[in-house]
């Protein structure tokens, strides 16, 4: 038992369970906003748009008695695109901070000419400015 328990406290303490539990915390939020979004704001709008028809009521009754909900199922669709979508902007944004990043190095590709003082590249063994020959270090 004492060892399931030191087991859970170094599960718990490891700073990815921490990570993962913001991100599910801050996911349920952002679901339940874009949920709202959808079923408040945007449901609305459709059915005003297509002539007073609730799209969540929207379905095909069954002999049986029960309902085919289709409205629902559109409706689920939709929130689902919406959240793909912001998702799919916030990791283009983020794969071009990282690419910005990756950039950064190669601006210090060059090095200065110990003779004329100009910027050169780094692999260069003579400068292209004063045609001196270069040592291999830097
Ligand atoms: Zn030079």
């Amino acid at each position: 038992m004492n060892g399931f328990v030191k087991e859970f406290k170094e599960f718990i303490t490891r700073g990815n369970v921490m990570d993962m539990a913001v991100g599910i915390i801050i996911g349920g939020a952002f679901t339940a906003i874009v949920t709202s979004l959808v079923e408040d704001i945007i449901m609305p709008i459709i059915s005003l748009v297509s002539g007073g028809i609730a799209i969540d009521e929207w379905g095909i009754a069954l002999a049986g008695g029960g309902i085919i909900g289709i409205g629902k199922f559109v409706q689920a669709i939709i929130t689902f695109l919406l959240i793909a979508l912001v998702l799919f902007c916030i990791i283009k944004a983020m794969n071009k901070l990282r690419a910005k990043k990756e950039e950064e190095p190669e601006a210090a590709a060059t090095k200065e000419c110990p003779f004329c003082k100009s910027e050169i590249p780094v692999e260069a063994t003579r400068c292209p400015h004063c045609t001196s020959e270069l040592s291999k270090e830097k």
